[in-house]
């Protein structure tokens, strides 16, 4: 991977609340001086890694955390300063993650004056029992109103949803889920409830206090996420996400495809050339490069031809459309079926896997067991 990149991501690390399950890098109660720092320390990032972005990006994506926590004017100082400083492609996608607790309907239009056209919005469940369970700020209400007004404001919306909740039943998910589908979204992602080390969750399921949808429960919350998905307007892209034809996610199809990208802030990774860079993972590691003047990252390690083909194959097969066999061959040199033939061949045979139109891809089962079929690329 020798060009440079047309995508960056700023993560913005704060949150008004941390929710009960997430483990992402996020600070509760920064006030207005810490943001303000962060922000300049960003914008300086951005100067000292200018020179790995193509002269003009496909995307740009603010996450976090919770961008739209920022106190007033500043999600809008930054988004400012990055535009002024990046030039955008024609119909470029610009996204923001929003929680629907801390998204009000000034910045939502301020925002779409800026030229943010997609926002993804944390949504979680549509049922105040599940977002208390999770320790969301808003409720299923609040989440309905911010997707409501979104679409108001012709903004391309992104949805994310969780099944697996503790004491979700396979009737709320679809409850969920059949009224978010109900709205004109664009896009959907699914995840899984993780519990991840270093939360309350962690905790609670450690002391046998999180009770967990059983077995058939989360059989037939599958169960409803196919039919439901399967009767609306959305298709299965990506192992997680679902899109309307032409709405994929661009920017995290970019990490999909293995291709350059940018990462400015806390714990954010770059993939450029042969570099993968990851900068320090607290605010305060962030912040005190900055005063003395970075570099940001800590880590820059080097991506050999073999980790590289092996993360191509690894991210692609998470594409429903999988791994373009002629792209593959001519990035690595050789045919795809040269490196991993017996692999493939096995994937094959079990039915996970299959190659057609000129591409590798997992079936449907497949990717219901990727971690155990990617598991044999690496
Ligand atoms: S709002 Fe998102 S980033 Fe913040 S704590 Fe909750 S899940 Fe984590």
């Amino acid at each position: 991977m020798k060009d440079q990149a047309r995508s960056l991501y700023v993560h913005i690390p704060f949150c008004q609340k941390k929710c009960h399950y997430c483990d992402f890098v996020s600070y509760e109660g920064c006030d207005a001086q810490v943001q303000d720092n962060y922000i300049d320390a960003l914008l300086r990032e951005l100067a000292q890694q200018k020179e790995h972005l193509d002269e003009q990006l496909d995307t740009l994506y603010i996450g976090g955390g919770t961008p739209t926590v920022l106190l007033e004017g500043r999600l809008e100082r930054l988004i400012h300063e990055l535009l002024s400083k990046l030039e955008m492609s024609e119909g470029a996608e610009i996204t923001v993650e929003a929680n629907p607790g801390t998204l009000s309907r000034e910045r939502m239009r301020n925002l779409k004056d800026l030229g943010v056209g997609r926002i993804s919005l944390g949504v979680q469940s549509l049922n105040d029992m599940e977002l208390h369970e999770l320790g969301r700020i808003h409720s299923a209400q609040e989440a309905r109103d911010a997707i409501a007004a979104l679409l108001e404001l012709d903004y391309s919306v992104s949805a994310d949803l969780m099944c697996n909740i503790p004491r979700q039943t396979a009737d709320s998910f679809a409850a969920s889920l059949g009224e978010l589908l109900a709205f004109p979204i664009n896009h959907l992602s699914i995840y899984d409830l993780k519990i991840e080390k270093q939360t309350p969750f962690y905790r609670m399921h450690e002391k046998g206090e999180l009770i967990l949808p059983a077995e058939p429960v989360a059989d037939a919350i599958e169960e409803v996420k196919t039919r439901l998905i399967d009767e609306s307007p959305l298709s299965r892209y990506e192992i997680s996400n679902y899109a309307r034809p032409g709405f994929h996610a661009r920017h995290n199809t970019v990490y999909w495809q293995n291709k350059p990208y940018l990462g400015l802030g806390v714990a954010a990774v770059s993939r450029y050339g042969d570099l993968r860079r990851t900068n320090g993972a607290s605010l305060s590691e962030y912040l005190s490069a900055d005063s003395q003047e970075g570099p940001f990252y800590v880590t820059n390690e080097i991506i050999n031809e073999k980790m590289e083909r092996e993360e191509t194959v690894f991210l692609a097969l998470r594409l429903t459309e999988g791994l373009n066999l002629s792209d593959f061959e001519l990035r690595h040199g050789s045919a795809f079926q040269f490196f991993y033939g017996t692999q493939a061949a096995q994937i094959v045979d079990l039915g996970l896997g299959m190659f057609a139109d000129g591409h590798f891809r997992l079936t449907n089962k497949g990717l219901d067991f990727s971690n155990h079929v990617l598991s044999l690329f690496v």
